[in-house]
């Protein structure tokens, strides 16, 4: 989608630290880390939000999306101590940008419930 953040990332139309690549998802480093490995997990193609992942495609994409942030999560060390991923949906839960994007989150103790 030509206006969308997260497209131009998959487009290599701005700059990001890629941790991974897959055809249909990329791993990429926050450009604002909330944890000491901060990374965002999106689908190559525009999806707006997870509610939008919807019908057998939309459920085929998630699970994809959610096996491979595991695998990334993995290969970035955060295995042993543990890690969070979650994705923010509208604006009670803060999203700012709109792509689908499933944030992994490790490094440090994560408190919650979520503020
Ligand atoms: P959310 O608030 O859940 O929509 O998450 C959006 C995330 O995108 C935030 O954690 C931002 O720090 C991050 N972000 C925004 N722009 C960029 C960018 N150009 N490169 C990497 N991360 C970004």
């Amino acid at each position: 989608m030509a206006d969308c953040l997260f497209c131009k990332v998959v487009a290599g139309e701005i700059p990001a630290r890629i941790a991974r690549r897959t055809a249909d998802a990329v791993a990429f480093y926050d450009i604002d880390p909330k944890a000491p490995v901060h990374v965002l997990v999106i689908p190559t193609r525009h999806v707006p939000a997870v509610r939008n992942a919807v019908g057998p495609e939309g459920e085929a994409l998630l699970g994809r999306l959610l096996a491979f942030s595991a695998e990334v999560a993995t290969e970035l060390g955060l295995d042993e101590r543990g890690y969070r991923i979650v994705t923010n949906t509208g604006p009670d839960a803060g999203q700012s940008v709109d792509h689908l994007h499933l944030h992994v989150l490790g490094g440090r103790r994560l408190g919650w419930p979520p503020g």
